[in-house]
């Protein structure tokens, strides 16, 4: 399914990139979740590289009745920029992009289910961190030649994953 979108792009102080195009809404939806970076280039101008995830706040779904987005495309009505055409691939690559990434999640959290998930006690609680989503080991990863290897980490269970996408898209990789 698609629908017509409106992207106000904000580029700090050298302004916004605007734009009305149609797209794909699983397509939209992952380039959103993601936070995937886009690299719109120089378009404000040489040496201007805008680049940046492109939010739920930039985008406003304009319709997603197909009557809507069949006249807009026949009448050619798209103008703008249109951050799909500065993807490698566009829409299909972005929502392969999430498929693969939902795989691979899903098979982390199998094996946390398998192997962490202290299930046996009943209570379902995440055996690693307890369902708060993150492990501090700092005071515990000590190699044997009294090395400090630890960290603060986002949990692999379904919390800690959540909690670590949330914060991608602030682009911060520890918690
Ligand atoms: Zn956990």
């Amino acid at each position: 399914m698609k629908a017509i979108y409106q992207m106000k792009f904000e580029c700090g102080r050298q302004g916004c990139l605007t734009g009305i195009f149609t797209a794909k809404v699983d397509a939209m939806r992952v380039l959103i979740d993601s936070g995937r970076e886009v690299y719109f280039g120089e378009v404000l101008g040489k040496h201007s590289e805008v680049c940046g995830p492109v939010t739920q706040a930039e985008i406003k779904l304009i319709s997603d009745y197909c009557g809507h987005v069949d006249l807009f495309e026949a009448l050619g009505m798209a103008t703008g920029y249109n951050p799909f055409d500065y993807i490698d691939g566009g829409e299909d690559a972005v929502i392969e992009d999430g498929a693969n990434h939902d795989q691979m999640n899903a098979a982390i959290t199998d094996y946390w289910f398998e192997h962490y998930n202290s299930r046996d006690q009943e209570h379902g609680l995440c055996s690693l961190c307890g369902n708060s989503g993150i492990i501090d080991t700092r005071a515990t990863a000590v190699s044997a030649a009294g090395v400090r290897a630890g960290r603060k980490n986002f949990c692999i269970c379904p919390n800690g994953q959540s909690l670590r996408e949330s914060k991608q898209r602030a682009s911060h990789d520890q918690p």
